[in-house]
C-alpha cells in the first residue's frame, strides 16, 4: 500500500514510541526527511505526496534499526556539529552538543586575525578541531588519534570541509613525539567514562560507540593523569587548554592540572549547568622589569 509523506511520519513516530526509543518525534522525522529525501519543509507544505515503495523500505529499515537502538547518526551516517555537518561511524564518537562548550570558549579565547596552532588529543570525527579551524581562517590544527578508523573518518571530514590544508592527522599516543612549545590551544575530549558505568549507559552509547572514546579506567580519569603533564609540556608558554570531563569530575581534574603547573583552571558549564569542560593556561614567561 502506498504511504503519503504525512502517514509516513505518522506511522514512524508510531513505531518508535510503541518500542520506547527516546526521543521518538524528533526521530521519526529526521528519519523520513532521510529516506524520502524530503526537507521539513515537505513534509509541512506538501503532506500527501505520494512516497515511492523504494522510499518506503528504506524508511522501514531505518526504523527497524533505530529500534534496535543504533544511534541516528549512524543510520544517517552524519552529525551536524557547531556550524559543520560531520561524517560519523561506529569507529568514533559521535559529536554531541555539549562539546560545542570547547569551541564557544575557544573562539572567545582566540579572536580571528592572529595565528593560531591548535592540538586536538583524541580527534576522533574531527569535530572540535575542525569547528575551529572553519571559523580561524589563519589557524592551523593538528589532531592526533589512537584508532586509524578515527584519522580516517576525521581525514574525509576535513577534505569535505575544504579544511585539508590547514590540518594534519597523526596516529598516535596522546602527545608521544611531539616538541615542546609547540601549540596555542590544546583541546580534547578524552574517555572519562569509568568502566563500571559504561554498562549503566544507554545502549545507542553502550553498544554502538567504540569503548575506546568512552572508557576512562577505574574512576574515570586515567586519560586525565596522563594529559595533564602533557598538555602543559606542549602549549606555548601563556597557551590555553580546553578539555571535556564527567558532570561529577570538576575537583579531580582541576586538581590534576594545577597539579601539573597550570594556572587560570576553572570550569565551564554545559547548557543543562553540568560542569563540562576544564580550561586553564600555561604559565606566560616572565617579562623582564
Ligand atoms: N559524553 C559522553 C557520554 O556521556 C562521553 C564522552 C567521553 O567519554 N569523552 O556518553
Amino acid at each position: 500500500m502506498s504511504r503519503n509523506l504525512l502517514q509516513a511520519w505518522q506511522g514512524a513516530r508510531a513505531r518508535l514510541e510503541a518500542a520506547g526509543v527516546p526521543g521518538p518525534v524528533i526521530d521519526a522525522r529526521v528519519l523520513v526527511e532521510a529516506a524520502c529525501g524530503v526537507t521539513r519543509a515537505d513534509i509541512v507544505g506538501d503532506p500527501y505526496r505520494e512516497i515511492s515503495p523504494e522510499k518506503a523500505a528504506r524508511l522501514d529499515d531505518y526504523l527497524e534499526r533505530r529500534i534496535r537502538r543504533e544511534p541516528v547518526s549512524h543510520i544517517l551516517g552524519r552529525r551536524g556539529f557547531w556550524n559543520i555537518m560531520l561524517g560519523v561511524t561506529p569507529g568514533v564518537l559521535t559529536p554531541r552538543p555539549e562539546t560545542e562548550v570547547i569551541v564557544d570558549h575557544a573562539l572567545r579565547l582566540f579572536p580571528e586575525g592572529r595565528s593560531l596552532r591548535i592540538l586536538d588529543l583524541g580527534v576522533g570525527s574531527g569535530a572540535i578541531l575542525l569547528a575551529i579551524l572553519a571559523e580561524r581562517p589563519a589557524a592551523r590544527g593538528l589532531g592526533v588519534d589512537v584508532s586509524e578508523e578515527a584519522l580516517a573518518v576525521a581525514r574525509e571530514n576535513a577534505a569535505n570541509l575544504g579544511l585539508a590544508g590547514r590540518v594534519a592527522l597523526l596516529r598516535g599516543d596522546w602527545t608521544a613525539g611531539l616538541a615542546e612549545a609547540e601549540f596555542d590551544l590544546v583541546v580534547s575530549n578524552p574517555p572519562y567514562i569509568a568502566t563500571d558505568v559504561i554498562e549503566t549507559l544507554d545502549p545507542e552509547v553502550r553498544v554502538y560507540e567504540p569503548r575506546l572514546a568512552l572508557d576512562g579506567g577505574a574512576d574515570g580519569l586515567d586519560a586525565f593523569r596522563r594529559l595533564a603533564p602533557e598538555i602543559l609540556r606542549v602549549l606555548k608558554p601563556g597557551g590555553r587548554f580546553l578539555v571535556e570531563i564527567g558532570y561529577d569530575q570538576r575537583t579531580a581534574v582541576e586538581t590534576l592540572f594545577r597539579g601539573a603547573g597550570a594556572v587560570e583552571v576553572e570550569t565551564l558549564q554545559d547548557l543543562s549547568t553540568h560542569d563540562r569542560v576544564v580550561a586553564g593556561a600555561k604559565k606566560p614567561l616572565e617579562t623582564a622589569v
